[in-house]
């Protein structure tokens, strides 16, 4: 819920996981800057990427690409004359849209108008409901679907013609008013190219024009070759990597869901000609186990599958996530033919080619990609592992769940006073686990608030150190989840800490 979602932003503030970007001046709209916990985070989540897909599979390597690329790059790969999105400006707010997003929003909204229609009848009805029935002979329900439904297929007809005088007209006719103003008068659509241009070179006349990257895979493809002859690889074989990608979005909203800086994690993994369809399949299934193995919940993730197709693709599908605004894209897994390895040999007259010896013929391999936003995955992870919980003595926590694995800080040393020669205890503990985890001292308030501030942070295990340990040298160690209290030997906690937090 709307709520649920200010909760998460304004926590993601507080314990210094994301910043708005140069908050001083103001901000910059849709860019973020990832604070002390939220790097942590993020670098976790990214080496939890890149050890299921680099480290587990021995065919698959991992590079690290420049963000800049020669211009030829994107008119290889399509993005010059094809990555934009349909834009148009409302001339009295002289506000910009995207108008595939207003007729969206249209269907969307007609769609809560049919859930409260069911809610209200629900209510009448009580135990007696039967929600499927009402869906299917309510005439105000059925009308509201009726008029969902034609709208986004008459908006995807549209623009897979790339008709924007009819997607202008579709505005027009279901008299869709600008957000803020509810003025309809618009001006034509157009397209609107979503690569970020710059300049290399200092001089004006000898100054090249460059992209930043919207996608890191094309940095893959030009290393096609370099990887395949210097790693000796043998298809079917992947390169993975990870960084950052660059999109003017239009509509930047949703927090880092949609941001103009972005990261990726990326693998393209090259097949025999007529394979791709299995292996398509096989890393669906796989990504979605990858996901199912942080334990955010089964019933968060689900498969989209896409029947408009990309010019690059015959077979696409999004694992979407439950976020706190409803199920959206999280991941994509693309079949993306040969079509980025033809181009790029045609643009640049190399042969990008694979000589199969267990065929004995040489081929143009076609390729099925992965591809998942890191800030993305970030939001969902910490989306899910915010939670209020109510306590059994009646008062309530903040509890940030997040994996023991990801979590940023993966033990806070208490020492239950600042006296006594407990601080010292405490500090020693923490210089001896601090090689092996990323660990943080506390001594200031109640133990019981400091127990709360973790909670809210994140941290999945406390260690107190109180006058028992001055004599049998242990400790008690709660952990974030179950608030259970444990005696251990102070020798022991590596093992512990070890074992709940590694992958
Ligand atoms: P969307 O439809 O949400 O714009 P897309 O289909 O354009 O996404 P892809 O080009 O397939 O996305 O990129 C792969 C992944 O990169 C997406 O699944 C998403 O996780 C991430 N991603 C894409 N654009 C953004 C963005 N502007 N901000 C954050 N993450 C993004």
């Amino acid at each position: 819920t709307e709520d649920q979602f200010k909760k998460v932003i304004s926590h993601a503030k507080e314990y210094g996981y994301i910043f708005g970007s140069s908050e001083i001046y103001d901000g910059l709209s849709a860019v973020y800057d990832y604070g002390q916990n939220g790097a942590e985070l993020k670098k976790n989540i990214r080496d939890y990427w890149w050890k299921a897909m680099v480290q587990m599979h021995e065919n698959i390597v991992g590079i690290d690409a420049a963000i800049f690329m020669h211009p030829t790059t994107w008119k290889a790969s399509g993005h010059v004359d094809a990555f934009s999105d349909p834009l148009i400006d409302n001339k009295d707010s002289k506000k910009r849209y995207r108008a595939d997003v207003l007729i969206e929003d249209y269907a969307e909204k007609l769609n809560i108008k049919a859930e409260k229609e069911i809610a209200k009848a629900a209510k009448r009805f009580g135990e007696s409901f039967d929600r499927e029935q009402y869906e299917a002979t309510n005439p105000r329900v059925m009308g509201y679907r009726e008029k969902q439904k034609s709208a986004t297929a008459r908006l995807a007809k549209y623009l897979d013609a790339d008709d924007l005088a009819a997607v202008k007209a579709l505005i027009e006719e279901l008299e869709i008013g600008c957000p803020e103003s509810g003025s309809k008068n618009w001006t034509d659509v157009r397209q609107f190219n979503l690569m970020f241009g710059t300049k290399l070179g200092a001089s004006a006349e000898t100054a090249t024009d460059l992209f930043l990257r919207p996608e890191t895979a094309q940095g893959i493809f030009v290393n096609f070759l370099n990887v395949q002859k210097t790693g000796r690889m043998k298809i079917p074989f992947g390169i993975a990597q990870t960084g950052k990608a660059f999109r003017n979005e239009i509509v930047a909203r949703q927090f880092i869901f949609r941001m103009r800086e972005f990261e990726q994690m990326e693998m393209q993994f090259f097949v025999r000609p007529g394979e791709e369809m299995k292996w398509y399949e096989h890393w669906k299934e796989e990504r979605l186990n990858w996901h199912k193995s942080l334990g955010l919940g089964e019933e968060n993730y689900r498969f989209h599958d896409h029947e408009k197709l990309a010019h690059y693709a015959n077979a696409a599908a999004d694992i979407e996530f439950n976020f706190p605004f409803g199920f959206k894209e999280l991941e994509g897994i693309h079949s993306r033919t040969d079509f980025d390895l033809k181009a790029h040999e045609q643009y640049s007259g190399k042969k990008l080619q694979f000589f199969d010896p267990e065929l004995g013929e040489n081929y143009t391999p076609y390729v099925v990609e992965t591809s998942i936003g890191l800030d993305r995955m970030f939001l969902a992870v910490f989306s899910s592992a915010l939670q209020e919980e109510e306590l059994e003595n009646g008062t309530s926590r903040t509890v940030l769940k997040l994996p023991s694995v990801l979590a940023p800080v993966k033990a806070a040393i208490l020492p239950l006073v600042k006296k006594d020669g407990l601080p010292e205890v405490a500090l020693k503990i923490m210089d001896d686990l601090k090689y092996d985890f990323n660990i943080i001292y506390d001594e200031k308030d109640a133990v019981g608030r400091r127990y709360r501030r973790q909670d809210a942070a994140g941290t999945p295990f406390c260690v107190t150190v109180d006058h028992d340990t001055l004599d049998d040298d242990s400790v008690t160690i709660r952990h974030r989840d179950t608030m259970e209290q444990k005696r251990v030997a102070i020798k022991d906690l590596k093992e512990i800490i070890g074992s709940a937090v590694s992958f």
